[in-house]
């Protein structure tokens, strides 16, 4: 964590300080070397929370995109469970930053706990990702211009493979100014992304006008097809295979 409560309030790691577990309130203390970001760390080993993962610089830099007040959100569900939230915005989206591999299973509990939640996951981590990823669009069909939509087939890539059970928008993160979003809803061994920049994304966060139910609501692209929209993906794709059915008798 990069933060914790020291008196009550929300502090960053520095060297020497000493302060509270804003989920578990125990005591934590700052480890500041120089090989891992410097961050908050409970003083004696303790099962806080299990779905926190060590930091990456990767994540630390996508995190200070935002206001520190959306950084680091204790969520609560009815049960009482709890969990720290990477980014929770105003809007009471949460965004989550995933570098480290991630089991389905473990992906599903973290939709359901958060319900609105949109992935961002680090498309370096593994090298032949990219490569994988690029040859996917490449041999995928342009479904939309305006946004930018690729039908690809996931059996292309073990990225897509790993994340198409999503029921939430995954944005995958190849370090360029755009990011690669696979929409919910992948159906017949493929998927649709959609090109979105991340600037776009962080920015419709930032004024709140990041909008799940129309599925991609960047300022430079207010709809997509009505088509999609009306009838999402998998339907799209039945209706398609029904009328290539019908136009081969
Ligand atoms: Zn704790």
């Amino acid at each position: 964590m990069n933060y914790a409560l020291v008196d009550g309030r929300k502090i960053a790691a520095r060297p020497g300080l000493k302060g509270q577990c804003p989920v578990c309130g125990s005591e934590v203390s700052t480890k500041c070397g120089e090989i891992r970001v410097w961050h908050w760390a409970h003083t004696r080993r303790r099962a806080c929370d299990p779905w926190w993962e060590n930091e990456t610089p990767w994540h630390r830099a996508w995190k200070d995109a935002f206001p520190v007040d959306w950084q680091e959100i204790v969520h609560r569900a009815e049960t009482d469970e709890k969990h720290v939230a990477d980014i929770k915005t105003e809007r009471g989206w949460v965004i989550e930053f995933q570098h480290s591999h991630l089991a389905a299973g473990e992906r599903g509990a973290r939709e359901d706990f958060y319900e609105r939640m949109v992935w961002v996951v680090d498309g370096r981590r593994r090298k032949r990702d990219w490569t994988q990823f690029e040859r996917a669009i490449k041999e995928g069909s342009r479904y939309l211009e305006r946004p930018a939509v690729w039908l690809v087939w996931i059996d292309e890539s073990a990225l897509l493979k790993e994340w198409a059970e999503s029921r939430v928008h995954v944005f995958f993160d190849f370090g360029f100014t755009d990011l690669h979003c696979m929409l919910p809803g992948s159906a017949d061994g493929r998927a649709a992304i959609m090109i979105a920049s991340k600037e776009d994304f962080i920015e419709s966060h930032i004024r709140g006008t990041y909008d799940f139910s129309c599925r991609a609501d960047f300022k430079r692209s207010k709809t997509i097809d009505p088509l999609y929209q009306a009838y999402g993906f998998q339907r799209y794709l039945a209706r398609k295979a029904c009328s290539r059915a019908r136009s081969r008798f």
